[in-house]
């Protein structure tokens, strides 16, 4: 199927209200490009919800710190518009930074709390930039359902979070994680791994699951489960663990015994790639 890749606001604008005077509800995948099949599978769903989908390709600028990969991170425009028609979408919104930016900016959103723990300690100011930059595409496209990543646990309760705070008429949906045949996330960082850490990387999602086999089989103390996770992540070879935690998964606060439904989410860097995964536990 054909895709549509426009730059500017005003062509997005544009082709939604055609979209919706033709009758159709929309759609909307953000992401910033250098997808894989984790991406495919939200535009996919999109499709099958919404008569016209829109995904966003912009690495946005604001949602990263200034050591990280915002320079390096991967770019690869046709092949994404490639995968978008194929996985059903009908138009690709791939903005500059300026078109998004256009002079400085002095509003921003930031949702607390969520934000106490795992990446956004460890990551200061990113979850500000996503939530800004999510509601401005919002604003843009003014789709009725959005489809984001359970991938990214602590995004999609953000999002969330601030969807319901600021009564934005947007229905959330959070998709299962797509990983490869051996557990790995897919992730666009993937690629940076070389043929080693590639090899040693699925053992993140393996410490994961034994956590989870841990508590299902009645550990209930998080701060032994807490640590066996960690110490397994430790002893991969060339990793080094940024957090290793377990949450309530609904406030994202940390909690002392697993009576409630818990997220496991970790970030480890394998090399100099930081990775992140989660699973559930209840
Ligand atoms: P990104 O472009 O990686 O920032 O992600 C864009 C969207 O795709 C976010 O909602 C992510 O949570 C989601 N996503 C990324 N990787 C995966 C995956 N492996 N499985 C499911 N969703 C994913």
């Amino acid at each position: 199927m054909s895709v549509t890749v426009v730059t500017t606001i005003a062509e997005v604008r544009v082709a939604v209200a055609a979209a919706r005077r033709a009758g159709k509800t929309v759609g909307f995948v953000p992401t910033m490009g250098a997808l894989h099949e984790g991406h495919a599978a939200l535009v996919r769903s999109a499709a099958a919800t919404s008569g016209f989908v829109v995904v966003s390709v912009f690495v946005n600028p604001t949602q990263f710190g200034p050591k990280e990969d915002f320079a390096k991170y991967p770019r690869t425009l046709e092949a994404d518009q490639k995968l978008c028609g194929e996985a059903g979408a009908q138009l690709v919104f791939a903005p500059s930074a300026a078109e998004m930016y256009p002079e400085r900016s002095v509003t921003f959103v930031e949702v607390k709390e969520l934000d106490a723990e795992l990446d956004g300690p460890a990551r200061p100011g990113h979850f500000r930039g996503v939530c800004t930059v999510v509601l401005k595409l919002f604003n843009i496209v003014l789709p009725d359902v959005a489809h984001f990543g359970a991938k990214d646990g602590q995004q999609a309760r953000i999002i969330r979070q601030m969807v319901r705070d600021l009564n934005v008429p947007v229905e959330v949906r959070v998709e299962p994680t797509v990983r490869e045949a051996d557990g790995l996330a897919m992730s666009s960082r993937n690629r940076y791994l070389s043929p080693t850490e590639r090899s040693t990387a699925p053992a993140i999602y393996r410490a994961l699951q034994n956590v989870k086999a841990r508590a299902l089989a009645g550990e209930i103390d998080v701060a032994r489960l807490e640590s066996a996770l960690h110490a397994e992540l430790a002893a991969i070879p060339g990793s080094r663990v940024d957090y290793a935690r377990i949450l309530d998964s609904e406030t994202l606060q940390p909690l002392p015994r697993l009576d409630r439904p818990a997220l496991a989410a970790v970030a480890v860097f394998i090399g100099t790639t930081r990775l992140i995964d989660n699973v559930l536990i209840q």
